[in-house]
């Protein structure tokens, strides 16, 4: 568990502490302030280890905090911005800004508060962002139960993972994604009409997906949630079992609701999202026959266009029952090259960093794809988002951070204008890192540094040869070694070892001194997985004693 993770279960087990308290306890007023990158960091170390954000954006950070803490940060001396003294009963939301015609558009509705570059915050009550603004305007709810750590986000690590040579399990599977059915799901989720997520249209969808994951053999489940007072709608989660360590998951994931500016009867989505969608049904399918060692869950989300409701209620679900979600594979709109076609941006935070740079290796290695990624403290434009707060790695591919679709949230966002070869590279890419995460680390490596000790035994009628082998420790992982031996060099050997020993070291007495032996040793894994052998040593090789 990471600290992330513990934090987030240390505040769950207070809320379930004061909740336990009952109505005694007085409620304080939740105060959203905003205060700047660099007070924190001049912070004093202990007052910031008390302190969580809800936010954290390129300057600044936003924190729904008490009365009593807000005026222990004045105090302090601290300097910071009120947004909001009132927070109950309100519902904010992280608006972008793509132009002053945006900024006038929240005026006439809401409250808003310009945060920095292309950013503002927006609060109307309790109504829906999703039913005031825009159909165009893209905005993500700003969930007030979030803590984030108020750690400096640094300058993004380098990429770590050198690709490696082709895996014949991934090549053999990412040769199997399919643009025709790629091309079907999304005409058939498109034939809904509508799948805006209070819709017959969307309900329906539903019912749709659960049919294709159960055709494919795959345990289905809806998973009900209730969003914006009375509204309800439903995710389907689909599940492959691991072999080895079923409660280790996987999740991949698109949102299957769509909206635009006729909502209650046209929002053909087919690019947002169809098309992450289809790759979600595409990845189970080529899948559900060939199960990986970890489970993988194939999720798709509704109620992503009213604020991320379907993600944050499974996300919150999963945080509660401490779900090992080792990692999070979201893909929103991947279908329509724009601003930079052949290229996909691929959204994410510090602590999914490197699984970022597997992606991107993956990428690169099994579909010849160039992913560009951008590392940003808060995103909230996403189903992934709702996994970050919770202190779980995801990424979210989508074909360019700020898309240029023209027919985003239209009417015309149908199958006719996309281009289906573009989304198939990111499906590969996708499917290659699901498998890759999914499944414990290959084999061992080969033992390496293996030395042959040589020793002439003379009793009073014979001769005989000990031989003295020993290698370096593999890695944390190996448990164990296996000694073979052959005459000749090359083999075929004689497994010399019944069991896998221990330690890296054997001897092997009473051989014939006319002989030359030849050696090789192999690690093997706590799942009892072999290595390759290691570089042969004879005992001609060795040294005398
Ligand atoms: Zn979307």
């Amino acid at each position: 568990m990471n600290r992330k993770r513990l934090l987030a279960l240390s505040l769950l087990l207070t809320g379930l502490l004061m909740a336990a308290l009952g109505p005694a306890a007085p409620t304080e007023e939740i105060v959203l302030v905003r205060i700047d990158a660099s007070v924190v960091e001049a912070m004093d170390s202990s007052l910031r280890a008390d302190l969580t954000a809800v936010a954290a954006l390129r300057s600044s950070w936003l924190l729904a905090l008490p009365e009593s803490t807000v005026q222990r940060l004045t105090g302090a001396g601290l300097r910071f911005e009120i947004l909001d003294a009132r927070t109950a009963g309100q519902a904010y939301f992280l608006v972008r800004l793509r132009g002053e015609a945006d900024w006038a558009a929240l005026q006439g509705v809401g409250r808003s508060v310009r945060l920095e570059q292309g950013t503002a915050l927006f609060w109307s009550g309790d109504r829906e962002a999703r039913e005031i603004l825009p159909a165009g305007m893209r905005f993500g709810r700003l969930f007030l139960d979030t803590a984030l750590p108020l750690e400096r986000t640094g300058e993004p690590a380098q990429p770590s993972k050198a690709p490696v040579g082709d895996d014949p399990q991934i090549v053999s599977l990412v040769a199997q994604v399919s643009k025709s059915r790629l091309t079907q799901t999304i005409s058939d989720l498109e034939g809904f009409l509508t799948r805006y997520a209070t819709t017959p249209g969307c309900v329906s969808a539903g019912g749709y997906l659960y049919d294709e994951f159960a055709k494919l053999g795959l345990a289905v489940d809806f998973d009900p949630f209730v969003f914006s007072g009375n509204r309800s709608s439903r995710n389907v989660v689909a599940t492959l079992p691991g072999t080895v360590f079923p409660d280790r998951q996987v999740i991949v994931c698109g949102h299957y609701d769509s909206t635009s500016d006729r909502p209650m009867s046209l929002a053909p989505g087919a690019d947002d999202n169809a098309s992450g969608t289809a790759a979600v049904l595409e990845i189970a399918r080529i899948l559900a026959s060939t199960p990986l060692d970890f489970t993988v869950k194939f999720i798709c989300f509704s109620a992503e266009e009213w604020g991320l409701y379907g993600s944050k209620h499974y996300a919150e679900q999963a945080a509660a029952s401490q779900q090992d979600i080792v990692g999070v594979i979201n893909m929103d709109m991947i279908a329509y090259p724009d601003r930079h076609p052949w290229r996909f941006d691929i959204i994410c935070n510090e602590n999914s960093r490197e699984l970022g740079d597997h992606y991107r290796a993956n990428a690169s290695q099994y579909a010849g794809l160039t992913v560009n990624v951008l590392t940003f403290g808060s995103w909230p434009y996403s189903d992934h988002s709702p996994f970050w707060d919770r202190g779980y790695e995801a990424l979210c591919v989508i074909e360019n951070e700020d898309p240029e679709n023209p027919n985003y949230h239209t009417t015309s966002d149908t199958l006719s204008t996309l281009n289906l070869d573009y989304a198939v590279l990111a499906v590969k890419a996708s499917l290659a890192t699901v498998v890759e995460t999914a499944r414990i680390a290959g084999t061992p490596a080969a033992p390496a540094g293996l030395i042959a000790r040589t020793q002439i035994v003379r009793s009073l009628y014979l001769k005989t040869k000990t031989v003295n082998l020993h290698w370096n420790a593999g890695a944390d992982d190996v448990v164990g070694y296996h000694v073979y031996r052959s005459t000749k060099s090359g083999g075929p050997y004689e497994l010399l070892t019944t069991s896998p020993m221990e330690g890296t070291e054997f001897t092997d007495r009473g051989l014939d001194v006319s002989k030359t032996y030849y050696y090789v040793v192999t690690a093997l894994d706590v799942q009892g997985r072999e290595s390759r052998p290691s570089v042969e040593v004879s005992d001609k090789d060795g040294t005398w004693i």
